[in-house]
C-alpha cells in the first residue's frame, strides 16, 4: 500500500467497535471491567482512551514507526519524549537555534532537574561532535529551524548519533511526517507540535511522539501515563479528522510557499529570502535529497526597518500572529513574538534582524497572498 492510503486507512480509519468511519469521541473517564481477573484494553482514560488510541495508532503510521503517543502540547511531547530516557546526569546536545518553547524547557526546567545541556550549530558536523561529552545521552534536532530554515545534514547526524551511541530525536514540526519521516533514516524519536501541520486548522493544540525502539517506547508510555499529560479525546477526535487532509494540504501550501518564495527573491525591497526550495539555500541539496518537499514556510528580510513595519500594519489576508502550519496564511514578527525574550545582539548574532519577517503559506490563492503583500510593502506611513 502506497503512504498516501495507508495514513487515511491503517491506524485510525473505522471505530473497532461500531464501524463508523469518523472515530467517535470517547469522553469516558472509566470502563466497566466485566471480569476483575481478566486485563481489559481499557480501565482508564489517562492510561488508554479509545479515541486517542485510534489517533496514536495513525501517528505511527504516519511516521513509519511502531508506537506513537499523543499529548496536551507540542511542549509536552518534547518533555514526555526527554524526561522518558534521561536522568540527573545525564547530558544534551541541542540545535541552538531551536523552537523558543525547547529552549526555555531545556535552560529553566530541565536544568534545574539535573539534566544539563550544550547548544551547538548542528548544521556544523566537528562542531556537534566536539560539543558530545562523556554525560550525553541524547541528541536533540530541530531542522529546518525557525526562523531562518537552516537545514542538518540528518544522515550524518544519526551516524554521529550511532558512532557515539547517543539517542536521537529530531522535531519534525516544520516538514510534517508527509514531507519528511526521521525513523526512516535513523533517527530514534520523532517529535510533532501537532498544533501546526499535523492539526492544520489554527484550532488545537496538541503534540506526538512516535517511535519504533521498543524499550524508549515503554519509557514514553510510563511518562504519558505517569505523569498525566496526554490529549483529551475530543482534541484527538479533531486532530484525526485534521490528519486526513495532511497530503492534500501540504502539498497545495508547499506549491504556494514556492511560488511566494520565488515571487519574493525578485522583488528590489527584499533583501534576503529563506526558504529550502530556493537553489540558492545552503541547505537546498540536503533537503532535496531528503525529503519529499520544502515546506510551507518561508522568511525573508525587507530592505527597512519602515516597510517592516509597514508591511506588519497594512496587510489584510495574512493574520499578524505567531504559530504556522494551518490553512489561514500567517506572517510573523520573529523579533517582537517568537523570539522577543531573546537580548538583541544575540538576536543579530543569529540573523534575526529587525527586519525579519516569517511567513506560513495557507490555501488562499497566492496572487491574492502577494498582492496584499506587494501593496502592504508600497504603502508610506
Ligand atoms: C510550536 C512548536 C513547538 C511547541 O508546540 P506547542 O504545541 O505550541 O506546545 C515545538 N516545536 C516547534 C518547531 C514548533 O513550531
Amino acid at each position: 500500500m502506497h503512504y498516501e492510503t495507508k495514513i487515511l486507512h491503517e491506524g485510525g480509519d473505522k471505530d473497532p467497535y461500531t464501524g463508523a468511519l469518523s472515530i467517535p469521541i470517547y469522553p469516558a473517564s472509566t470502563y466497566h471491567q466485566k471480569n476483575v481477573d481478566v486485563r481489559q484494553e481499557f480501565d482508564y482514560s489517562r492510561s488508554g482512551n479509545p479515541t486517542r488510541a485510534a489517533l496514536e495508532r495513525t501517528l505511527a503510521v504516519l511516521e513509519n514507526g511502531s508506537h506513537g503517543y499523543a499529548f496536551s502540547s507540542g511542549v509536552a511531547a518534547i518533555t514526555a519524549a526527554i524526561t522518558a530516557v534521561c536522568s540527573a546526569g545525564d547530558h544534551i546536545v541541542a540545535t541552538r537555534d531551536c523552537y523558543g518553547g525547547t529552549y526555555r524547557l531545556l535552560t529553566k526546567y530541565l536544568s534545574r532537574l539535573g539534566i544539563t545541556h550544550t547548544f551547538v550549530d548542528t548544521t556544523d558536523i566537528a562542531a556537534t561532535e566536539h560539543a558530545i561529552t562523556s554525560a550525553t545521552k541524547v541528541l536533540f534536532l530541530e531542522s529546518p529551524s525557525n526562523p531562518l530554515l537552516r537545514i542538518i545534514d540528518f544522515t550524518a547526524m544519526t551516524a554521529l548519533a550511532k558512532k557515539h551511541s547517543l539517542i536521537t530525536m529530531l522535531d519534525n514540526t516544520f516538514l510534517s511526517p508527509y514531507l519528511f519521516r526521521p525513523l526512516d533514516i535513523g533517527v530514534d524519536v520523532s517529535i510533532h507540535s501537532a498544533t501546526k501541520f499535523l492539526g492544520g486548522h489554527s484550532d488545537l493544540i496538541a503534540g506526538a511522539v512516535v517511535t519504533k525502539n521498543g524499550e524508549i517506547a515503554a519509557q514514553i508510555y510510563a511518562v504519558q501515563n505517569g505523569t498525566g499529560n496526554m490529549l483529551s479525546p475530543e482534541n484527538s477526535w479533531l486532530l484525526l479528522r485534521g490528519i486526513k487532509t495532511l497530503r492534500a494540504r501540504m502539498e497545495m501550501q508547499c506549491a504556494g510557499a514556492m511560488e511566494l518564495a520565488t515571487w519574493l527573491s525578485k522583488q528590489s525591497w527584499v533583501t534576503k529570502v529563506y526558504y529550502p526550495g530556493l537553489a540558492d539555500h545552503p541547505g537546498h541539496e540536503t533537503i532535496r535529497r531528503e525529503a519529499k518537499g520544502f515546506g510551507a514556510v518561508v522568511s525573508f528580510t525587507a530592505d527597512t526597518i519602515e516597510r517592516t513595519r509597514a508591511i506588519l500594519q497594512h496587510v489584510r489576508i495574512w493574520t499578524v500572529a505567531v504559530s504556522l502550519g494551518g490553512v489561514e496564511s500567517i506572517l510573523s514578527y520573529p523579533a517582537k513574538m517568537s523570539h522577543a525574550a531573546m537580548p538583541k545582539d544575540e538576536r543579530d548574532a543569529l540573523g534575526i534582524s529587525d527586519t525579519l519577517i516569517r511567513l506560513s503559506i495557507g490555501l488562499e490563492h497566492t496572487e491574492d497572498l502577494i498582492d496584499d503583500l506587494k501593496s502592504s510593502a508600497e504603502i508610506k506611513s
